[in-house]
């Protein structure tokens, strides 16, 4: 059996794990990102920690076929460009970093098209070649497998979507730019405009913090204005959905991120916008379903990766 490490970079926690080639993960350690102050601490720390994991199932480190890395981007071939999660990475090359301390192969790719990746080979992707993964969460991005191989770009970092411009002079984005898809479809701002619209609603005036999870709960509670601020933001995602079908003509989109948590409300809303703005021919070849691998996500991305990696 050969043996594969993954390791799933976050803002706020990293994830390392053993598994195998059908995506089963055997042993994970997980450790706060707060731990480790510079990039070049962090990759000692997650060589240990492979160390550690290869221990406990009594193999050597030399016996894992690769390690594959999911990590915040954007990225430049391995090396991470500025970020705003991981501000003191920046400038770090994982792959090269990770190969020296291991001496295995090793292949980095932005967390999105890790867990593109992760759900192309062992979840709601399996059987297609032309896939786009999109993750909704505290921001958005896309993975996309194209004739059945992972398709990166120039620089590995294709499928910005949250950083499509849908409104131009929109709300203020971390990019730099404004009206990002981000801006008006992640979770951040479903909290952000739910913060806003709190005093026009009686539901999100008697809560302290007004976060994505209240605005959802406001909307199954048939309150107008939480109602509203998702119809918004599924238009919103579906439009930008709509771009992915008309440019890449995908057989499937997998949504995942904490927010599609609430994909029984949101799927069929964002499929009909989707629609609405999609080419008919293409839109009827997209299947629009949700991730299947949920909290493994991150990890069997980065196995994924490492599969790929394999020499
Ligand atoms: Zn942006």
């Amino acid at each position: 059996m050969a043996y594969f490490a993954g390791v799933d970079i976050g803002g706020t926690k990293i994830a390392v794990g053993l598994g195998t080639e059908n995506g089963k993960i055997l042993l994970e350690e997980r450790f706060p990102t707060a731990e480790v102050e510079r990039g070049d601490e962090g990759l000692t720390r997650i060589a240990a920690v492979v160390r550690e994991l290869c221990d406990r199932q009594q193999i050597a480190v030399r016996d894992l076929a690769a390690v594959g890395v999911g990590s915040p981007g954007p990225l430049d071939h391995g090396t991470l460009l500025r970020t705003a999660n991981l501000p003191l990475w920046e400038g770090i090359n994982l792959s090269a970093g990770l190969h020296n301390l291991l001496q295995i192969p090793c292949r980095v790719e932005n967390d999105a098209t890790a867990a593109g990746m992760g759900e192309w080979m062992f979840g709601a992707g399996r059987g297609v070649n032309d896939m786009v993964y999109v993750t909704v969460s505290t921001g958005i991005g896309a993975g996309f497998i194209a004739n059945g191989q992972l398709y990166g770009g120039e620089q590995g970092n294709a499928g910005e979507l949250g950083h499509v411009v849908m409104e131009p002079g929109g709300p203020l984005c971390h990019c730099g730019n404004r009206g990002c898809l981000e801006t008006l479809a992640s979770g951040t701002a479903i909290a952000r405009i739910g913060q806003e619209q709190k005093e026009n609603s009686p539901y999100l005036r008697a809560v302290d913090r007004v976060d994505a999870p209240t605005v959802f709960a406001g909307a199954r509670a048939k309150d107008d204005v939480c109602q509203k601020i998702i119809d918004d933001m599924a238009r919103n995602l579906g439009r930008g959905l709509s771009f992915l079908v008309n440019l890449q003509n995908p057989a499937r989109i997998v949504l995942g991120g904490g927010v599609m948590e609430n994909g029984d409300m949101l799927l069929p809303m964002v499929i009909k916008y989707t629609e609405n703005y999609s080419m008919p021919a293409l839109f009827k070849a997209a299947d629009i379903v949700l991730a299947g691998l949920g909290q493994d996500s991150g990890l069997a991305g980065a196995l994924a990766v490492a599969l790929v990696a394999r020499i």
